[in-house]
């Protein structure tokens, strides 16, 4: 199974493996959550971006998108003009 160099989970995440990480982020105190309409409007605009892979990774920044859309002051890395 491929993972990813940086952090040494897998490449391709099931969706289970999606549900699980942001579970666990939703359920830690004291982590500021983007709302419910933010999030989904982050996600879309990965879903269409040309540096979202596997359905589930940025590779700007290596991370699983679902995660840091989800941290309210999460950024897009995008150079120069960042797209959420
Ligand atoms: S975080 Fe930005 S650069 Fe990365 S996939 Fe999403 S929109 Fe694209």
């Amino acid at each position: 199974m491929a993972k990813c160099k940086r952090c040494g989970i897998k490449t391709i995440l099931s969706e289970a493996d999606i549900e699980k990480m942001v579970s666990e982020i939703r359920s830690m105190k004291g982590i500021r959550l983007a709302d419910a309409d933010e999030y989904r409007q982050r996600l879309e605009i990965c879903r269409s971006c040309e540096k979202f892979e596997y359905g589930s990774t940025c590779s700007l920044c290596g991370c699983v998108m679902q995660v840091r859309a989800l941290l309210r002051d999460g950024r897009c890395p995008y150079p120069h003009r960042p797209k959420w």
